[in-house]
């Protein structure tokens, strides 16, 4: 068995494991199976999204691995196109039946577009019910986050957003560290992308620890106080991806790795008028 997963306590006293497993395109199909052999793992933190398509599924896992309730966190996404007041209820009661769950430990705006301001409201209220235990939002850039903390009642208690070796977020940090907002790494692999795990910086680093690519990635996220969840389908990697408790990189070795920022998304540019078109008019059933 992996060591125990460290907690992160959020803004408002929840407590949260600082490394979780998602389930970004994991197909539906495979989801029961994978989640099933996360859990087995050690995995008790759960990222998935009604956008993945594939909440019943984990939902499924969750029921037959027997774990109380208690012992696990699971966070799952309000979609852009389920955006608003109504919306984002409907939305969040949905997600809760496909789970099969009574409460949800996070739930976050998958995306600062569409009207989230109308599902902020929404959720706030929904966390005053105590259905969800804690709220947040993805993907907000420090202008966006500031808007959304100085309009409303609640700040988020944690904003999800691409943060690996060559997209650190420095200043993203910074400012969500001053509102006391939990960094969630999405992507803290690159998304498997080959230069990362061929990178003479992070290859040198990992034989001297005598680790992987992957888990020198992880631990310097887990060392900058970022909450890491990657993903895998495959148990010797989900195993290896939560062996990272019992090194610690040096500040020369984090320095090193500091270097490779390229300060720009390897994934997807939220500024682009295509790209927020194309996110704001997708339909998840
Ligand atoms: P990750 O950075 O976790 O990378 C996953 C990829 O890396 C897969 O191709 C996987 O392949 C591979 N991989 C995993 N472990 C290893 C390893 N030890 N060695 C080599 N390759 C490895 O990308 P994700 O996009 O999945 O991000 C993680 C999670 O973040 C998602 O699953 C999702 O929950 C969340 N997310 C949230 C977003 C948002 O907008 N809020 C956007 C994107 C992701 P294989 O499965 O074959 O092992």
């Amino acid at each position: 068995m992996p060591s125990q997963i460290p907690d992160v306590t959020l803004n408002n006293g929840v407590r949260m494991p600082v490394l979780g497993f998602g389930v970004f395109q994991v197909p539906a199909e495979q989801t029961e199976q994978t989640v099933t052999d996360a859990l087995a793992a050690g995995y008790r933190h759960i990222d998935t999204a009604s956008a993945y398509q594939n909440e019943q599924a984990v939902g499924r896992a969750i029921a037959a691995s027997g774990i109380p309730r208690d012992q696990l966190f699971v966070i799952t996404k309000l979609w852009v196109a389920d955006a608003g007041e109504e919306g984002a209820k409907r939305a969040f009661d949905t997600s809760l039946r496909k789970l099969s769950l009574d409460y949800l430990d996070l739930y976050l705006i998958h995306q600062p577009f569409g009207d989230y301001y109308g599902s902020w409201r929404a959720m706030q209220e929904l966390y005053k019910q105590g259905v969800i235990k804690a709220i947040g939002v993805s993907n907000f850039y420090p202008d966006r986050l500031i808007d959304l903390i100085d309009h409303n009642e609640i700040t988020p208690a944690v904003n999800q957003i691409e943060t690996h070796p060559f997209f650190q977020r420095g200043a993203d940090h910074t400012l969500m560290t001053e509102h006391g907002i939990a960094h969630e790494s999405w992507g803290p692999l690159g998304q498997g992308r080959t230069d990362l795990f061929d990178n003479p910086v992070l290859t040198k680093i990992a034989a001297a620890h005598d680790k992987t690519v992957a888990q020198i990635a992880l631990r310097w996220l887990l060392q900058r106080d970022i909450v890491v969840i990657p993903k895998s389908v495959r148990p010797e990697r989900m195993a290896e991806n939560l062996d990272v408790f019992d090194f610690t990189l040096t500040g020369d070795e984090m320095a090193l790795i500091a270097t490779l920022d390229t300060g720009a998304s390897s994934a997807f540019d939220h500024h682009d008028p295509a790209g927020v078109h194309w996110l704001g008019t997708a339909r998840f059933e």
